[in-house]
């Protein structure tokens, strides 16, 4: 195969990894999961892109639970202000 072979990889759930597409665009391994976060990319980039894509999927994570940390000292913050205002 020459350099400029492109494949796609992309992030499968069962495998919770990024894998090597096959050729309907899913997971070898696993042809009825839906794979997200799927990028084309030549062939000896795949290793790259593929440490990429968990990258990325490590960093939104964070950002998801930071946001539920954030809401959740919201509704904590409001709950005691709500018996401060029941209570005086
Ligand atoms: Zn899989």
């Amino acid at each position: 195969m020459s350099d400029q072979t492109l494949v796609e990889v992309g992030y499968c759930a069962l495998c919770r990894t990024a894998v090597e597409l096959n050729e309907h665009g899913r997971c070898p391994l696993h042809p009825l999961q839906q794979v997200v976060d799927i990028c084309e990319v030549r062939l000896r980039e795949v290793d790259n892109a593929k440490a990429n894509i968990l990258l990325i999927r490590a960093r939104r994570l964070r950002r998801e639970l930071i946001g539920w940390f954030i809401a959740l000292s919201g509704l904590l913050v409001l709950g005691y202000v709500v018996i401060f205002i029941i209570e005086f």
